[in-house]
């Protein structure tokens, strides 16, 4: 083993109460992406590992699925409390193992904690429906009942945000859990699952696995998982959807996207701007709601593009752990690095015009790309058809709006779309035809707060019931219907 690797401390899984580590012999380094050193070695499990994790939940299923809903509530009211009294140092993990800025990472444990939030209404959300006297002296109940072991495998980008989208509720409506997350962000999750304990969320409600295709697929073909909550890039997500589906599994599992921003010639010139640079360039591009593909309509393309390629000369590119005022981070690591380049290279070559920014020079060490514009790229280029999940926008003109909706309807993801604009009208029509499942107005990312759902369209979502909001209620319920006949002559009857 790399001595670096050797060197730097493991990170545990957790069963029931016992955080522990396998006798592995495989570790994946932790980065500090903004300065490339290893700062943690990740286990990567497999089906042993999975095993105790899985029974660690049967186990606690029972008793856990019989608690009361509000007790239950109770349990995640404790770890908000938790979460926001360990908020900044949450922040400070998410920005030191994925790189993100210390603005991002905030929002990211916020976007997690509503979630927790929206979880403590369970004893509301979790209601069936009754309807007495559906027919003749017969009332009809429908009840919503937990499944069993659930278990969700996260991707890097948002650290705390995404497991917090899917145990908080899972275990609310009385399942129990195992999180197996990003092989590349252990540790932000690790974390929140000793806040869970600290909150008295009983021991083998949450576990936690870690490892990469080996455990995920032990999961995804065990016959005590009942459902699986997947979020990744599109082939990991139908592979997901296609193995654990076979196995008779419940599956949500929301992958990749290249979301489409339309630039109309009336946009208010400010506040687009802001909202491009935020969509393209926040979290250094890594988030599945990025806006990806800029298409400037009519006169508006050049004076768009000029305005950004000025922004993009002011950005400030630093180490988000050292520096607050950094504006946007590295990407997560030396792979990523290499991939964002080369599309960059490749974008280029087959004829875009190239404008890359940041006022500084870059950190030599961490995992760093200059924030970039490519301009006129060839619409059937990687650079306009494939997720880039880097700093990179592709700007593209087209003559009205109605072109720009049929462009953007040709992609198979189907995540976000935003138009920019002060044409009701035009807003209109954009949000009606463009097909997919999350559409901004005015609005760069358009990312559903936790009382909606996640709602990708196309290749970007597999299944039916999405995370968040009520679709995620239902997700983690089954319904059971009661049909009871009782009249009045029932008392005079002695039985057999
Ligand atoms: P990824 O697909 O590489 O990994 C996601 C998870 O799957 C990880 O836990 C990883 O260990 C596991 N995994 C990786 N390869 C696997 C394989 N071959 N078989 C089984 N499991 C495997 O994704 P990532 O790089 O961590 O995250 C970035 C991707 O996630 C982007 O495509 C982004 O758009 C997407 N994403 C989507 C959403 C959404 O809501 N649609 C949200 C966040 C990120």
């Amino acid at each position: 083993m790399n001595p670096m690797l050797a060197d730097a401390p493991a990170v545990p899984l957790l069963a029931g109460d016992q955080w522990w580590s396998p006798n592995a012999t495989d570790y994946q380094p932790v980065f500090n992406p903004s300065r490339g050193e290893i700062i943690a070695r990740v286990p990567m499990g497999g089906a042993a590992e999975v095993e105790r994790a899985v029974q660690a939940a049967a186990k606690a299923f029972p008793a856990w699925s019989k608690t009361p809903a509000p007790a239950r509530a109770a349990r995640l009211f404790a770890l908000k409390a938790l979460l926001e009294a360990h908020f900044d140092e949450l922040a400070a993990l998410v920005t030191r193992e994925n790189g993100k800025t210390l603005d991002e990472a905030r929002g990211d444990v916020r976007r997690g904690i509503e979630v927790v939030e929206f979880a403590c209404c369970i004893a509301h959300l979790a209601k069936g429906e009754a309807l007495p006297q559906v027919a003749d002296h017969l009332d009809g109940v429908t009840l919503r009942e937990p499944l069993g072991v659930c278990c969700g495998i996260t991707p890097f980008n948002f650290p705390a945000m995404v497991p917090l989208w899917m145990f908080p509720l899972a275990i609310a409506c009385g399942n129990t859990f195992v999180l197996k997350p990003s092989e590349k962000v252990p540790l932000t999750a690790v974390r929140l699952a000793e806040l869970a304990l600290a909150a008295e969320i009983p021991p083998g409600v949450l576990n936690v696995v870690h490892g990469g295709r080996e455990a995920v697929d032990a999961l995804l073909v065990h016959p005590q998982v009942a459902a699986v909550s997947f979020v990744g890039s599109t082939s990991v997500a139908q592979h997901v959807y296609a193995t654990a589906c076979q196995q008779g599994k419940r599956v949500q599992a929301a992958g990749g996207a290249k979301n489409v921003m339309v630039v109309m010639p009336d946009a208010e010139p400010d506040s687009t701007i802001r909202a491009i640079m935020g969509a393209a360039y926040g979290c250094a591009g890594q988030r599945c709601m990025a806006g990806s593909i800029l298409l400037g309509v009519g006169d508006a393309a050049p004076r768009v593009q000029q305005r950004l390629s000025d922004a993009i000369g002011d950005l400030l590119v630093d180490d988000t752990s050292a520096n607050p005022a950094a504006q946007m981070g590295p990407v997560i690591d030396p792979a990523a690095q290499q991939r964002v380049t080369s599309h960059v290279r490749q974008g280029v070559q087959q004829g875009a015009r190239l404008f890359q920014g940041g006022r500084n020079e870059l950190p030599a060490e961490g995992f760093f790309v200059r924030p970039t514009l490519l301009c006129d790229a060839a619409p059937d280029s990687a650079a306009a058809q494939d997720e880039v999940f880097g700093p990179v926008l592709t700007m593209l003109h087209t003559r009205d709006l109605d072109e720009a909706i049929a462009w953007a309807n040709r992609s198979p993801y189907g995540n976000g779309a935003a138009i920019f604009t002060s044409h009701g009208g035009a807003a209109r029509q954009f949000a009606r035809e463009i097909q997919c499942g999350m559409v901004g107005v005015n609005v760069g990312v358009p990312a559903p707060m936790a009382v909606f759902a996640f709602s990708g369209w196309n290749r970007s979502f597999f299944g039916d019931l999405h995370v968040q909001g009520t679709e995620g209620v239902m997700f983690y319920t089954r319904q059971k219907l009661i049909l009871s006949r009782w009249d009045a002559t029932y008392q005079r009857h002695q039985g057999w």
